[in-house]
């Protein structure tokens, strides 16, 4: 009896096989081919607290000396301390696969005798990466345009404190907006791991008690296997990434290793039962990078787009109704406007746009009339031809 229905279902499988076949299976195989060829791009800024570990933590990170410039006072202690918003850029490539790594350091602050406000000029930059990106995808070329968003901040949560600070609190909400924020905390070889567990908690309640809006991780999909879901769950849980850095290479167990030497022994960056360095590593490298790109996207410069735009509107409403008075009291001098306001980039660039949008329009006018002039001309000549 089965025999049959086992034939049929066969049959049926071929045809749906001959059917089923166009080849946009291979779509995936094309985008994959096409982005290779074009290689990635990621921008990752490290803030917090100077002194924290964040250079040299970086540098474990992408197995990479970003800071190789700066002058070194031992193997690895810097002299040279951030004073301003630096960017580094380094081109990797692992398996033919390129990526163009930038890290933005931030002055550590704490330095100064006034912190406040001091996450204003790194919300600027943050802000001016977007205005640039904003002009450049409204401009006449819009290929290869440059991007220089900050897909995610690392912030460094100091381990000598009983959980976040003020400052720390400041700084994430000024930017919980604009980017996405990872905390890590600090220099976790100077903990124990019950203290690790315990500021851990701490922080994690701090940062739901303050409403700060750190990077979520996308939930799991309901088709997604067990031990996915228990990477995600352990992810999850991670946060703030307690981690440790090191320059240097050490001999632990016959093996050379990432580590800190001390009379006691020997830590490992790159071990998990040391701290959550690999974790980290891997939720930015290997499965969240693109994650991290496309909410930089589709929320923080959509929200800097949309605010963009709607001060663009206010502005043209302004000017319409400037126009209406002018018109109205017939006169071709300004109506006095009040006191004189500077004009904000943000402003001028819409000005700027409004400009280019009224020549484009002015252009296209004329355009148009050479156009409706053209047919005229053209019915001299084309009777010509006909007759030929
Ligand atoms: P930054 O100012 O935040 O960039 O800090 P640096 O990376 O320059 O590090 C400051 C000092 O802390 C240096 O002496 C580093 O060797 C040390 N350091 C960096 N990471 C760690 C860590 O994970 N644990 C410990 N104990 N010290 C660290």
């Amino acid at each position: 009896m089965q025999e049959p229905q086992q034939q049929h279902q066969d049959h049926g499988g071929h045809e749906d096989q001959d059917k089923e076949y166009v080849g946009f299976a291979t779509l995936p195989n094309q985008v994959h081919r096409k982005s290779v060829k074009k290689g990635f791009d990621f921008t990752l800024m490290v803030a917090g607290e100077s002194g924290l570990g964040k250079s040299t933590l970086v540098n474990s990170l992408f197995l990479t000396d970003l800071y190789k410039d700066r002058k070194l006072l031992n193997a690895e202690e810097r002299i040279t301390q951030t004073v301003e918003i630096t960017k580094h850029t380094v081109d990797i490539e692992e398996k033919g696969v390129k990526l163009k790594l930038t890290i933005v350091d931030t002055p550590g602050f704490g330095d100064a005798i006034d912190n406040t406000e001091c996450w204003k000029s790194v919300a600027d930059y943050i802000d001016q990466q977007f205005e640039q990106y904003f002009r450049d995808e409204s401009g006449l070329n819009r290929k290869n345009i440059q991007d220089n968003r900050v897909h995610c901040c690392l912030y460094f949560i100091s381990p000598f404190g009983h959980g976040l600070r003020p400052l720390d609190v400041e700084f994430m909400k000024a930017l919980h907006e604009k980017v996405n924020i990872v905390p890590v905390l600090a220099k976790a070889d100077t903990l124990t791991p019950t203290e690790v567990q315990k500021k851990k908690i701490k922080i994690r309640e701090e940062i739901e008690q303050y409403g700060i809006k750190i990077y979520q991780f996308p939930d799991c999909d309901s088709d997604e296997d067990e031990e996915f879901k228990q990477q995600d769950l352990e992810l999850k849980e991670s946060i703030p990434f307690a981690v440790i850095g090191s320059n240097t290479v050490v001999e632990a167990k016959g093996k050379r290793v990432r580590g800190r030497l001390y009379p006691w022994g020997i830590v490992e960056v790159e071990n998990s039962a040391h701290c959550d360095f690999v974790k980290l590593r891997n939720m930015l490298v290997r499965t969240h990078m693109q994650d991290l790109k496309d909410v930089t996207r589709e929320t923080h410069y959509e929200n800097y787009r949309a605010q963009c735009i709607q001060s663009m509107t206010r502005m043209v409403v302004k000017e319409r109704n400037r126009n209406k008075l002018t018109r109205e009291s017939g006169t071709d001098f300004p109506i006095p406007m009040g006191p004189a306001v500077s004009e904000s980039e943000t402003e001028k660039l819409i000005r700027e746009k409004d400009e280019e949008v009224q020549h484009a329009n002015h252009e296209q006018e004329s355009h148009h009339d050479q156009e409706h002039e053209a047919p005229h001309n053209s019915e001299h000549s084309e009777p010509d031809q006909e007759k030929h």
